[in-house]
């Protein structure tokens, strides 16, 4: 298969509503955003890991028109408490035109993850900072939903709301999120997995918007398979067949979802 054969648009356009594009080299970079292009996608979040994934979101979205960034520290990339200069950092880089939501942070309990109670208190900081600036949160939860669940309601991150990120779990967890006023975000894994179908086939498309969480996967041989923004298409395919629609149904309900949960921070043009 080529590129062109595998290629599928949408008229109106999709949000790409969180990828790790700053991760790209300049170079290969050019090469995404067109292909990003060609598939109509409208919008592309440069969700932030580090401070220096930070600083690189932000300045992806200052050079291009069709990227904005969030900012945000990953569970994952913790590598003792956050201090209180680094989250001064984080929220200073938050404060930017170019930042439309605070992203990512959350909680990831995989075996060689940081200790639990730094992560949460990072998830705690952050979550006062996004209020405090009125941004969307984007959550990543990984084998950590009950906490995730818990910190983000003792923290009222309903104030804010946002996308919880690469959703993956079961019809609790999905009312969990729409109660605390956040939306699902899926990804590829909807393409796969039928315990997941499963559940979304079930949900109003009004609390879904779509992702491709994409990162450089060079360990992939055939770079088509190589996970990027312009796969996204591919989702917002599968997901109309679940619910029963054309995808350009799909397409306009979940970028409108995106625009709304990022409060006119965007408009696409
Ligand atoms: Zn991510």
């Amino acid at each position: 298969m080529t590129f062109e054969e595998e290629l599928r648009t949408t008229v109106h356009p999709l949000i790409d509503g969180h990828t790790h594009v700053d991760q790209w080299s300049p170079g290969d970079l050019e090469g995404l955003l067109e292909r990003a292009r060609r598939a109509n996608i409208g919008l592309i979040i440069a969700a932030g890991t580090t401070v220096p994934s930070c600083e690189r979101t932000l300045l992806l979205a200052e050079a291009n028109s069709f990227i904005k960034a969030g900012i945000g520290m990953h569970p994952a990339d913790l590598t003792g408490p956050l201090d209180e200069a680094t989250a001064q950092h984080l929220h200073d880089l938050a404060t930017h035109a170019e930042v439309v939501e605070w992203s990512e942070c959350g909680l990831d309990y995989m075996p060689n993850s940081p200790d639990k109670a730094i992560q949460q208190d990072a998830l705690r900081v952050q979550i006062r900072m996004a209020r405090e600036l009125d941004l969307p949160l984007v959550i990543h939860s990984r084998e950590a939903d009950p906490d995730t669940v818990r910190i983000l309601i003792e923290e009222h991150a309903s104030d804010v709301g946002g996308a919880w990120h690469y959703f993956g779990g079961s019809m609790y967890l999905a009312k969990q999120a729409m109660d605390i006023g956040f939306y699902l975000s899926l990804a590829k894994p909807l393409l796969r997995e039928e315990p997941l179908q499963a559940v979304v086939a079930q949900l109003s498309l009004d609390h879904l918007v779509i992702e491709t969480d994409s990162y450089p996967q060079p360990f992939k041989k055939n770079p088509l398979r190589r996970t990027e923004p312009w796969h996204l298409p591919q989702v917002a395919e599968k997901l109309a067949q679940l619910q029963g629609v054309d995808i350009e149904t799909v397409a306009e309900i979940t970028t409108t979802n995106y625009l709304r949960m990022l409060r006119g921070r965007v408009a696409l043009i």
